[in-house]
């Protein structure tokens, strides 16, 4: 079976660069009449985490967006797209980060993610799963992740894109199932995934994201347009391209523990513009937040504060409540009765019940949730870091 990768180069997002760049991109897979045929529903699904502009690069960018809605259409296809963001009504959200805008002027559908239909997947982690209706309903699902990193995964491309088919606080019961362990969150990702198997993946690496992802990183400049019809294996080529060694990605990680395929560089065919020329080392990673040596799980929890990182509430908290109604395990509460000083939050977090998903850090509107490591990790990422 060949595992084919595409690679482009894209320094900006000008409509008519990205229009060229993707035509380059899926030549060697086939072109995208390979994978769209006339009448067939098509579902886009791009990364539409939270409302925040384009330039904050937390979601797909609403170019590619448009140009892959215009070649669907050129190609017979009945475009529609949506996402279930992790915070807030998809539409505000559409909104907010120029997707919206770009759906009404191409006439193509905005799939509502309104609607969760249980499916029953028949082996693996997560016996019952409920998804958007659109999902279900589509006749071909193309995938568009924005290559970010992501402080509980570590990183989040193709294959986690797709967990945005989980229909809002839904996600929320699903991180509690999976508790603290990360693997199993991981496995579950990979499945779900590969029950939608998305036709083909385009990946926006034009400007990424790093450190603090995947809602309040930096922006930074990649400049690379990916695609493949097979998710792991496009991720293996977009981390190997941003220097995240596989220990740091959860997906990877169980991917190749599991014995699923594209996870070495080696196993795949790779088109277009050489990888080499698109690699960076300077790309900086989520803090490391978990040893990931395979310790057994109650041994994990025992040492849970001093081997993992945990989120810490910053001065910047405006007291929301956001992060405390997304909390799984509910640890967090806040205190509106309570004065609030400059040494004090309002929002606090039970520590023992904290399952270190990082869905407060990741949603909170304001990035006033830092992370902070245990000792343990601490001394480990030191002594890593001063081997290299
Ligand atoms: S930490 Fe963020 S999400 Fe939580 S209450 Fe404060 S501002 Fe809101
Ligand atoms: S406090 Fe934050 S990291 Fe901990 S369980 Fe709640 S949402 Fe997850």
């Amino acid at each position: 079976m060949s595992l084919s990768v595409s690679l482009q180069s894209l320094a900006d997002y000008n409509p008519e660069r990205v229009k060229d760049a993707l035509h380059l991109l899926l030549e060697p897979l086939g072109g995208i009449d390979r994978y769209v045929k006339p009448g067939q529903k098509v579902l886009i699904k791009p990364n539409l985490l939270a409302g925040k502009t384009p330039e904050k690069a937390v979601t797909t960018h609403p170019e590619i967006v448009r140009q892959v809605i215009l070649m669907v259409q050129q190609a017979g296809g009945i475009a529609s797209v949506g996402d279930s963001p992790g915070l807030g009504k998809p539409e505000n959200v559409a909104r907010k980060c120029g997707v919206f805008e770009v759906i009404e002027s191409t006439g193509a559908r905005f799939a509502l993610f309104d609607e969760s239909v249980p499916i029953n997947l028949e082996a693996g982690t997560f016996h019952h799963l409920e998804v958007a209706r659109e999902a279900l309903e589509t006749d071909i699902i193309i995938n568009l992740p924005k290559l970010k990193t992501h402080q509980m995964m570590g990183y989040t491309g193709a294959v986690k894109n797709l967990f945005g088919l989980v229909v809002g606080m839904r996600k929320v019961r699903l991180h509690l199932q999976a508790g603290t362990d990360k693997e199993f969150f991981a496995l579950m990702l990979l499945e779900l995934a590969e029950r939608f198997k998305p036709a083909l993946s385009i990946m926006d690496a034009v400007v990424g994201m790093e450190g603090n992802g995947p809602g309040n990183g930096d922006p930074v400049q990649i400049g690379a347009l990916l695609a493949s019809p097979h998710l792991v294996a496009l991720d293996t080529v977009a981390t190997a391209m941003v220097n995240l060694s596989e220990q740091r990605v959860w997906t990877q990680m169980v991917a190749r523990k599991t014995g699923r395929l594209g996870v070495s560089l080696d196993e795949l065919d790779l088109h277009g513009v050489p990888l080499a020329t698109l690699q960076t080392s300077r790309f900086r990673p989520a803090k490391n937040s978990d040893i990931n040596f395979g310790l057994p799980i109650p041994v994990k929890n025992i040492l849970k504060n001093t081997i993992t990182a945990q989120p810490t509430i910053t001065q910047a908290c405006q007291q929301c409540g956001h992060c405390v109604t997304h909390c799984p395990p509910e640890a967090m509460t806040i205190d509106p009765s309570e004065t609030t000083t400059l040494d004090t939050q309002q929002v606090k977090i039970d520590y023992n019940r904290c399952i270190r998903c990082f869905c407060c850090q990741e949603l909170c509107p304001h990035n006033a949730i830092t992370t902070q490591q245990g000792m343990i990790l601490r001394l480990l990422d030191f002594i890593q870091g001063s081997k290299k």
